[in-house]
């Protein structure tokens, strides 16, 4: 049942406001934006595979000056900008090709870089303070970011055709 909280919360925000973000619900837009965390420097989402991440800790780890052991800990179930929250996981099914949920953790929504993100992965803008579990600070992101969120456009288009030219 829906408590009298959560019905006040829902009518704070306008329908915009509470619209799924368009990568969770555009499988191209999601991989060109995720595409771009993995290959931007100053992002490198990974590790690709979290089961042999190669240096990918160890090379962390030197950027933000700590230990391989620290990095291991800073991972975007921690990150301020993931977004687990009801109405996202709800959102995330969508059309996808991943698991929601595998042996390693879940897929939730990266308000930084805007896709869908793994919970066992992280990057170099993590930052501490997550992970987003209640639908209102999930509102809030997406009040602060609408038109980045609500974009049909990749975060860096000329990146995307690149590399769908580089494919070809
Ligand atoms: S910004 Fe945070 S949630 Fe997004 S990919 Fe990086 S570590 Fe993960």
């Amino acid at each position: 049942m829906i408590s009298l909280k959560q019905i006040v919360i829902e009518q704070k925000y306008s329908k915009k406001e509470k619209q799924c973000p368009a990568s969770t619900q555009d499988l191209f837009l999601n991989t060109a934006n995720r595409d771009r965390a993995i290959q931007t420097k100053h992002i490198k989402y990974g590790p690709l595979n979290v089961e042999e991440p190669g240096d990918y800790w160890k090379n962390i780890a030197k950027k933000w000056d700590t230990t391989e052991k620290a990095a291991r800990k800073s991972k975007c179930i921690k990150c301020t900008a993931f977004d687990v929250s009801p109405r996202m996981l709800k959102c995330i099914p969508g059309k996808t090709s991943q698991p929601v949920e595998d042996e390693h953790g879940i897929l939730g929504y990266c308000w930084m870089h805007l896709f869908k993100c793994h919970s066992a992965r992280s990057c170099n803008t993590w930052a501490a303070g997550g992970p987003i579990t209640e639908n209102e600070d999930s509102y809030e992101w997406q009040k602060r970011n609408l038109k980045a969120a609500l974009d049909p456009e990749p975060i860096d288009p000329e990146f995307s055709r690149k590399e769908k030219k580089d494919n070809e």
